[in-house]
Order: C-alpha cells, then sequence, then structure tokens
C-alpha cells in the first residue's frame, strides 16, 4: 500500500486523510501542535516541531509522495523533505503564493489583473505607496495572513500612521480597494500528466474576513464563467502544478481581478463533497498520487455554511434537516473565529 504524507493536520489535512483512506492509500500526518483534528482519522501521526530533522527523516521514509495542507512550513523542513520524497504540489508554488508580492508579480505577468500594490518596508513607503495607488486602500502583511489577520484598512491618508504601527514592522503590500460586486473562487486540479480539471465556480461571503458561505452556481454571466476557468488553467499551467488549487477573484463591471491563489484544497471547494462525484479532497489525493481526475462537474446546487465559533450550537437543527450534510472537525470547545465544521445544504 503506497502512503501519503501530509504537511499539517486540521481539518483540510483531515478531510484529505480520509479521502486517501477511500482510495485505498494509507496516511501519515506531520503536525507540531498536540491533538490535531486530522490526528483522529490518519493511519499515523507524527508529532514534532518542522525543525526536528530527525523526525522529518522519519517521516520522509515512511511515506511515497508529501502533500501539505498548510503554507508555512519553513523551508528548512521543505528543503530537507524534497531531497528525500517527491512534493506535490511543487515548491515553486508554494514560495509564490506564500508571499502577496511574488504572487502579485507572477499573476501580473501571465497577464492577470490584480488590485493595484506596491510593497511598503515603513512609514515612508507607506505613504509613497498611498500617493501612488491612492484610498481607500488594504495594507496586509506580505506572509502568513489568514481569515483577514494581518490586515488594516485605509480609508483616508490620516490613518496610515496607524496602519503601518498595526503591521508591527512586518514586510507589507498595500492593496488599492477593489470594488467589486461579489467574490467567486475557482477550485481547480492538474495532473502529473497536465490535464486539467475545474469545479464550477462558487460565490464567496466574508463577514469579518472570515470566509461565511459558498454558494453554487456563482452568479457569473457565461463569459465571465470562461474567463474564471481559464485564469485558473493559466496559473496551474504556468507553475506546472500538481494538485488541488483555489483562486479567489473580484467580479468588477470591468471584468475579473485576481485577489490571490491557494496551493492548496480550499474552504470554498467544500461545497463540492455533496455537490460532485468526485470532491477536492479526493481530486487532490488524485492528482498527487499520480491517477486521472475527476471531470469536476456538479450534480447538484449546494449552499455551504461554516460553522465558527458558537454556530455549532445549530448542529442539533441541522441534524433535523432534510438535505443538509453536516462536516465537523473534531475540534472539541468552540472559541469565536475558529473554525468548527460546515454544512452542505443541496438543492433537492
Ligand atoms: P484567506 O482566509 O482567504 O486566505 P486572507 O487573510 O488571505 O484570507 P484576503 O483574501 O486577502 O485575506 O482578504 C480577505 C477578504 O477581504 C477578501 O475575500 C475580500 O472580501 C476583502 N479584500 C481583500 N483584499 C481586498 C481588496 N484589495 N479590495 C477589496 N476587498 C478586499
Ligand atoms: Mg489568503
Ligand atoms: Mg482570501
Amino acid at each position: 500500500t503506497e502512503t501519503l504524507g501530509i504537511l499539517g493536520g486540521g481539518q483540510l489535512g483531515r478531510m484529505l486523510s480520509v479521502a486517501a483512506s477511500r482510495l485505498g492509500y494509507r496516511t501519515h500526518i506531520y503536525e507540531p501542535g498536540a491533538n490535531p483534528p486530522a490526528g483522529h482519522v490518519a493511519d499515523q501521526v507524527t508529532t514534532a516541531p518542522y525543525e526536528d530533522e530527525a523526525a522529518l527523516r522519519a517521516f520522509a521514509a515512511s511515506v511515497d509522495v508529501i502533500t501539505y495542507e498548510f503554507e508555512n512550513v519553513p523551508t528548512s523542513a521543505l528543503d530537507l523533505l524534497e531531497s528525500l520524497k517527491p512534493i506535490r504540489p511543487n515548491r515553486r508554488a508554494l514560495a509564490t503564493s506564500q508571499d502577496r508580492i511574488l504572487e502579485k508579480d507572477f499573476l501580473n505577468g501571465l497577464g492577470i489583473v490584480t488590485a493595484p500594490y506596491a510593497s511598503v518596508t515603513d512609514e515612508a513607503s507607506l505613504q509613497a505607496a498611498i500617493a501612488k495607488i491612492g484610498t481607500p486602500a488594504i495594507l496586509k502583511t506580505t506572509r502568513l495572513g489568514y481569515d483577514g489577520k494581518g490586515q488594516a484598512r485605509i480609508k483616508e491618508p490620516a490613518q496610515a500612521a496607524a496602519a503601518w504601527a498595526s503591521m508591527q514592522g512586518a514586510p507589507s503590500v498595500l492593496e488599492g480597494f477593489v470594488d467589486f460586486t461579489h467574490e467567486v473562487s475557482v477550485i481547480a486540479a492538474r495532473a502529473l500528466d497536465g490535464s486539467v480539471a475545474c469545479f464550477d465556480p462558487g460565490e464567496n461571503v466574508h463577514k469579518d474576513g472570515i470566509l461565511r458561505t459558498t454558494t453554487v452556481p456563482a452568479k457569473l454571466t457565461p463569459s465571465q464563467r470562461s474567463d474564471a476557468i481559464l485564469i485558473a488553467a493559466r496559473i496551474l499551467n504556468a507553475l506546472d502544478y500538481v494538485g488541488v488549487m483555489g483562486v479567489e477573484l473580484f467580479v468588477t463591471s470591468k471584468g475579473l481581478i485576481c485577489n490571490e491563489i491557494a496551493p492548496r484544497v480550499h474552504n470554498s471547494g467544500h461545497w463540492t463533497q455533496n455537490g460532485c462525484a468526485v470532491d477536492q479532497f479526493e481530486q487532490h489525493i488524485r492528482a498527487v498520487m499520480g491517477l486521472p481526475l475527476g471531470d469536476g462537474s456538479r450534480h447538484s446546487d449546494v449552499v455551504m455554511e461554516n460553522l465558527i465559533g458558537d454556530d455549532v450550537l445549530k448542529v442539533p437543527a441541522i441534524l433535523k434537516e432534510r438535505h443538509a450534510a453536516l462536516h465537523l472537525y473534531g475540534k472539541g470547545a468552540p472559541r469565536p473565529g475558529r473554525k468548527m465544521g460546515h454544512v452542505n445544504r443541496v438543492k433537492p
């Protein structure tokens, strides 16, 4: 039996592990934190820091292919692992998406439109960036941000100093505020042989910087839909990508603007679990294990709702709903902002 190694033991790792088991593979999770959600379903778990060279070597020796559900694995660990076993998606995809400036440079190099942006490393460069881009704008740390963390909105130039102070000296990027009508994402997959399959774009609603719901089908004209798929496919080909990627897009009257890319299965793709024969998790496993992809077609319309913090109190009511598929992550006590699970409401 082949074994898949997964770096990161959160809910994405958990759902990847379930999908891998279903295809007959073993899984081995590597996660520094204690009691990871994926630990309950994987065949094997290593709890060790990414600096533990012996643990990394033992992990690599026990697996055939390495993938990840967490983008911020230290470079030194990846260098060692890559010398021992294949890492899919590849290092370039990871490096590009880890840094918002590299990511935007890459996208613009492909002719894909992004928000206007400028690098910010101190208050003076923030002033220069505001002079160039104008307000309103958003200041974001270039690395490590997720769920809207590490961001400050700048409505007018007078707010610049406070925004820079909130970055705590971290290298940042100023982005022009995009006047979008709504947000969509494409969950796309590319196989070892270069074939690409995309799921239908989903429409995403955020609250407090965190994804709340994804609805398929998204409101898109036929040509916007083609554009979304073509943008995703161009990105995957350019990176010689293997695996599933999430591509976040803003819909504007002037066309689609790419917000960011995530080199992994994506929260906005969870609807595929109950809307498609082959969901994003199985699709990722198929890609990284060298199998043919599922075609990505949708058999049902779905609304996915994240259960964040105290939303889990709705679980008893959800269990009584018809056509509601519940997915819980086994995380224990709810905390504000913590993703505890999600529900996929399927349109019969
Ligand atoms: P994720 O959890 O998706 O990785 P993140 O922390 O990387 O989130 P972004 O996706 O960059 O953050 O931003 C979160 C949300 O903030 C976006 O989905 C969008 O609603 C809003 N936003 C971000 N950048 C812009 C922008 N330039 N213009 C307008 N709105 C924006
Ligand atoms: Mg992000
Ligand atoms: Mg995002």
